[in-house]
C-alpha cells in the first residue's frame, strides 16, 4: 500500500481506539510515526527515499514487515514512554493488517516463511477506491467528534 494509504488507516484506528481507550494526543503522532516507519526497508516508499541506506540492510517485506518487528521495536519505543510505545505498535500493526491485503503479501509470522497475501496491487485503481473510502470515513469521524 502507498504511504498516503497508511496513513489514513492509521488516523482511523487511531480515532477506533480514541473512543474506548482515554489516551493522550500525542499517541496520535507515534501511531503515525509507527505506520509509516515500517516502509523504511523499500528504497521506493515515501520514508525509504529519505533514508535509502537502510533498504540494502533490510529486505522490503521481510524482518521488519512482520509481528517480531513490530513487538522488538514497539517494546523498544515503550522502554522511553509506554504511550509512546503503544502508538508506536498501533500505527506498526495497522501497516501490517492492510499490507496483509496486497497481491505480494508478506510474511506476517517471519523468521516463518508462509506468506499472508490479499488481492489488491499497491497503487491501483482498487487501492484508491479504499484510499478515498478510508479517507471519507477519517473526514466523517473528524467532524462527528468536533459536532
Ligand atoms: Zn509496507
Amino acid at each position: 500500500m502507498l504511504f498516503r494509504t497508511h496513513i489514513l488507516f492509521g488516523v482511523f484506528v487511531w480515532f477506533i481506539l480514541d473512543r474506548v481507550i482515554e489516551m493522550p494526543i500525542f499517541v496520535l503522532l507515534f501511531v503515525l510515526l509507527g505506520t509509516a516507519f515500517v516502509d523504511i526497508d523499500s528504497c521506493s516508499s515515501w520514508i525509504g527515499k529519505k533514508v535509502w541506506f537502510l533498504s540494502w540492510v533490510f529486505r522490503h517485506r521481510g524482518m521488519l514487515h512482520s509481528l517480531v518487528g513490530c513487538l522488538v521495536l514497539s517494546t523498544i519505543v515503550a522502554g522511553f514512554n509506554r504511550w509512546a510505545g503503544f502508538g508506536f505498535f498501533v500505527g506498526y500493526l495497522s501497516h501490517l493488517i492492510i499490507d496483509c491485503f496486497t497481491l505480494t503479501g508478506l510474511k506476517l509470522f517471519w523468521p516463518f516463511e508462509f506468506r499472508v497475501c490479499g488481492f489488491i496491487r499497491s497503487g491501483s485503481w482498487v487501492e484508491d477506491v479504499v484510499f478515498v473510502f478510508v479517507l471519507a470515513v477519517d473526514v466523517w469521524l473528524v467532524f462527528n467528534s468536533l459536532f
